[in-house]
């Protein structure tokens, strides 16, 4: 019976989270630094020593996440980026790694500044050259995002796996485990930003990994790794986390299907030069992404308006429904001018990224009409 329990249900269950001790039908909040130990020295509750180690919130929201992804192990950790930290501090100093180009700009530039220190050959690379790269440089590691933050790019997860020698991480922040199970089609590790739809509440900094493979010794060095350096969750956020995946599935789906509505109409609209989504049949990477994603396209998109800089940011001036900040993946819409916060990386001065939120499509298109206007 439980094997056969969908997405919905487990996380509408928090993976079965109850409060045995007050017969609550959802977990206590345990902030417990420490655990006792009876006369005999043995552990009141063995799984239980030090919250550094362990915790109960914290399991309950890995477990949640550990079924969603379809993954025999999950890891929670401070933020998404300690998350991805932790995968790359595995790699040995003079290793080579290739990282997909255009990606979140937080991961590029912190990668960017860990591999200088460390001695580590990084490559920047772009589909298709990525793979040639991956195969001619004799990397570790290849690290990818799909759907990527701001380009919208998709990459064939089983095609890349398939061409490929290396360790294949995946970000998948923008698809989340509802729309996308990564390990199922190839990657080793999986990777979100927790903080973004998978809380979808805008209240918890978290990121997770998970995989399939725990006897691989990338995933042994993980996860002694944040015991031994302490990068973990607090059961505060953990026990956020939880409450906040209940609703994932129900969000996921609002989001996605607001998301394509605004994007077709914004790709229709004259004032309008592109849009960047994996839903519309005119982005390059539609059919890939509708092959390893199902239910949606997620709530991410980018808006080319059709005019300079300044045209852009009069149109984000404009916007009322659409909260001018940083950051995806909330029950809010979001609005950023990417080109503000990464001038030097290419993005288009007119670009728009855009979070959908959770709100009344018929709002958010007529707010949209009316920036525009
Ligand atoms: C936000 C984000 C991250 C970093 O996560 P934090 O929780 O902010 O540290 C990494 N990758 C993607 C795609 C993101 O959107």
């Amino acid at each position: 019976m439980k094997k056969t329990l969908r997405p919905a249900t487990i996380a509408a269950h928090a993976a079965g989270a109850l409060d045995p001790q007050s017969g609550g039908v959802v977990p206590a909040l345990q902030p417990s630094t420490t655990f006792t130990r009876d006369e005999n020295y043995a552990l009141t509750r063995p799984d239980n020593i030090y919250s550094r180690d362990n915790s109960d919130n914290l399991r309950q929201a890995e477990e949640v996440i550990r079924k969603l992804e379809g993954a025999a192990e999950t890891l929670l950790f401070p933020s998404g980026m300690a998350a991805i930290a932790a995968v790359f501090r595995t790699l040995a100093n003079g290793a080579a790694v290739v990282v997909q180009s255009g990606i979140y700009w937080g991961t590029t530039s912190w990668v960017r500044d860990f591999c200088a220190r460390r001695q580590i050959t990084l490559i920047e690379a772009d589909l298709p050259d990525l793979v040639k790269q991956a195969q001619q440089s004799g990397a570790a590691m290849v690290f990818v995002e799909t759907p990527s933050n701001p380009w919208l790019k998709t990459v064939d997860i089983a095609a890349l796996k398939a061409a490929i020698d290396a360790v294949l991480v995946v970000d998948a922040t923008a698809a989340t485990p509802i729309l996308m199970q990564p390990l199922a089609i190839g990657a080793d590790i999986v990777m979100h930003s927790a903080t973004k739809a998978i809380n979808g509440h805008s209240d918890v900094l978290a990121g997770v990994l998970s995989t399939n493979d725990i006897a691989a010794q990338i995933w042994q060095d993980i996860r002694a790794d944040r015991k031994g350096a302490g990068a973990i969750l607090g059961p505060f956020e953990a026990w956020l986390l939880t409450r906040g995946m209940r609703t994932l599935p129900l969000r996921i789906e609002r989001m996605s299907q607001n998301a394509i509505a605004l994007a077709q109409h914004l790709f229709d609209h004259p004032k309008v030069a592109d849009v960047f989504y994996p839903g519309l049949p005119s982005h390059p990477g539609h059919e890939i992404a509708t092959k390893q994603m199902n239910g949606g396209y997620g709530g991410l998109l980018s808006v080319l308006v059709d005019g300079s800089r300044e045209d852009a940011l009069r149109v984000v001036a404009k916007l009322q429904c659409f909260l001018r900040a940083t950051s995806l993946g909330g029950v809010e819409s979001l609005v950023e001018h990417r080109h503000t916060i990464e001038p030097h990386t290419g993005i288009p001065e007119n670009l728009i990224r855009v979070s959908v939120g959770i709100e009344d499509i018929k709002d958010l298109i007529a707010d949209w009409d009316q920036a525009l206007d």
